[in-house]
This record gives structure tokens, sequence and C-alpha cells, in this order.
């Protein structure tokens, strides 16, 4: 059960230790809308549902992959589950705190334990500041005595792979992959409980790439923080993360441990994006799913099911008509949002239903 009371999303099957535990964020119901502008004057000509009815617990010590297209709200539910974000309905608890009402040192106390890993680490430091300036302003901001300051950003810079005297440089005197180090290094100063990492590799050459999702890994396991990891491409999630959540315009449409997604997924949004990664042994066989046209606009989703106008088994009169909602497949925490897929075509009006679930 979630902190809530209400039953957890997802649960993973088993985790890592074996211990059942209760979430420690648990979202429920997110909404949250961008107004779009237009005309002459700059007004509101509609709103876009960024994140639309999002429910999520994320587990103590567990590496959660967030996946989608560019625009289906990924990066935004990462900011609302850190509470950087207001959500214009629903609640995010961290450890059971409402992080939407939390004021004053409930919220200074939150701040320290939820951090994020920037796609661009350049935008987000100050080039005027030296890097053991930038890493020391959150210990400042939580009222860390000076001299334990400069002992904890010494400890940051080395702990991601930098020297100490790094400090006194600035943020152009470092390669791409440095900075993304220096950024990872910053969020992980204060001894955060919760980190969100929004694509932290994507602006990165390949070489390093790897560098940088092996360094957040061996840091994950050594320090025991709970990560969300933001990512547009399933490969880059394999092989870090516990269990995956894939996104598609503004929902979670599936759920479940990487094993269940990568192995058996139930949405055909999911075996999409699998059809599109490399498999090196090009005698290992893969069943390619296309994706016909764009991602729709998310100022106009689609009806019944949001992914009907792509989706290689979508069923006339069924799909376009009716929501799905996320639900269990045959696996223990293996959810989607698929009437085929997860059997919810047997539970509409029998004359529309499509026959067969395994299309
Ligand atoms: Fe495709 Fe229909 Fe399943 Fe949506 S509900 S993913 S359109 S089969």
């Amino acid at each position: 059960m979630s902190a809530e009371g209400t039953p957890s999303v997802g649960a993973p099957a088993t985790r890592r230790d074996g211990q059942e535990r209760a979430p420690l964020v648990s979202a429920r119901g997110l909404v949250k809308a961008f107004p779009v502008r237009g005309g002459a004057f700059g007004q509101v000509v509609g709103h876009v549902r960024a994140v639309d009815g999002v429910d999520l617990d994320i587990f103590p010590g567990e590496v959660l992959g967030l996946v989608g297209e560019s625009g289906c709200g990924k990066s935004t539910l990462g900011r609302l589950l850190l509470g950087l974000l207001p959500a214009d309905e629903g609640t995010v608890l961290f450890d059971g705190v409402d992080v939407g009402r939390a004021r004053g040192r409930e919220l200074a106390a939150l701040r320290r334990q939820m951090q994020i890993v920037f796609q661009d680490p350049y935008s987000s430091l100050d080039p005027r500041a030296t890097i053991g300036d930038s890493i020391a302003e959150g210990l400042r901001a939580h009222g860390v005595p000076r001299a334990r300051r400069e002992q904890k950003v010494r400890e940051a810079l080395e702990l991601v792979g930098l020297e100490a005297d790094h400090a006194r440089r600035y943020p152009h005197q470092f390669s791409g992959g440095q900075r993304q180090r220096v950024g990872i290094a910053r969020a992980l100063a204060v001894e955060p409980r919760f980190l969100v990492a929004d694509e932290p590799v994507s602006a990165l050459d390949v070489s390093i790439q790897s560098q940088i999702l092996n360094l957040l890994r061996d840091l994950q396991e050594q320090l025991d923080f709970t990560l969300v990891f933001v990512a547009h491409d399933l490969a880059v999630v394999e092989h870090l993360c516990d269990r995956v959540a894939v996104m598609y315009l503004g929902r979670v449409v599936e759920l479940g441990t990487r094993d269940q997604v990568f192995g058996a997924p139930l949405h055909p949004y999911t075996e999409a994006l699998l059809s599109a990664i490399p498999v090196p042994d090009p005698d290992r066989p893969r069943r390619r799913v296309r994706l016909s046209g764009e991602m729709p606009s998310p100022l106009h989703p689609p009806s019944g099911c949001r992914f009907h106008t792509r989706c290689p088994i979508a069923v006339e009169g069924v799909c376009d008509t009716e929501v799905p909602a996320l639900l269990p497949g045959d696996d223990p925490g293996h959810v989607a949002e698929c009437h085929l897929r997860t059997g919810a075509h047997r539970d509409l009006d029998p004359g529309r239903a499509p026959a067969a679930p395994d299309a």
C-alpha cells in the first residue's frame, strides 16, 4: 500500500533486498497544463496537458527509468515529483509529506532531500562562479558551516571522479562530460534521498554517455539514493534501471520491472520503442513494430486511447472511443493502458469489443 493507503501502482514484484517497503515518493492524479498563446495579442488560445492524470509509486533505493518521445511530459513529471513545478491537480507525497503543501522549514528539509541533475549542466552553472562555489551553493542555503562546506565540496568532486583542485576552476574549463560530473556532484553534495536525472546524457558524445551512466549506477549503489532517470531512449535505461515507466502524451502507458518491459512488453508503443533499438546479434529475432505518423499535438490529444492514431493493432469502435485504464497484465507489478493487452476489452460492450486480445 502507498503512504496514502491506496494500492501501490505497479509495485515491483520483488525488490532488490526482498523487503516490502512503503513508497518513498507517491503521486496520485497528477495533472499539469501549460497555456498556449497565439493571435496578435498573445492571448491564451488553449492549454497543453503535459501531464494528464499520472499515478506513480517510487520505492526507496530503486532506479526508475521514465521514458518517452520528446513532448510526452516526462521532464514535466520529473519536476512535479520534486515539487519544482506546482501541480494543477493531484498530490505528491515524499515520505508521507505533501510536497505541494510544504512550507517553511518543512519545505527546506524537502529541498535538501530531493535534487535534480539537468540535461545541460553548462546552462545550469553560473559561468562567473567557480565550480566549488556552485557546488557549495546548496550547502550554504541549508546552513552548512563554511569549513564543512569546503570539505563536502572536495568529497563531492572526488565522488564523481574529479579532483579536489577542480573546485577553483570555472565551467568553461571543463569538457561536457566533466561538467555533467559537476552537475551530479552539486546534486549529491547535500546527500539527497531522491534524485531526478533529466536526460543527463542526451547532450553528450556516445563515448562519454556510458561513463556517466556507469557513474550514476555506481553512485546509486554506493549511496543508496532513489533515482528517477528520464530518457527518450529505452536503450539508455536498459542497464541502469530496476523498473521502467513508459510515457505517451502525458500518460504513463506501461510500468513494470526492466525484465517485464524489455522481455514481454504489454503496450504496442513500448514494443515500437523496443523495435527501434539496434540488436547487436543479427540472428536474434526481433519483432518489428513500426509507428505510423508523428505524435499527435498534446493540444488536441486523440479521443479514446491516445495512441490509437498510431497503433498497429487498434480496433475501430473500441480504441478510438474508450479510454483504457492502467491495468495489470499477467505478471504482478506489470501494468499497461491497453484494452487488448490487459483484457479490458472484455468489460466493454460485447458487440463492440474485439474477439481476441492477442492481435
Ligand atoms: Fe492500441 Fe487499442 Fe491498446 Fe490503445 S487500447 S494501445 S489503440 S490496442
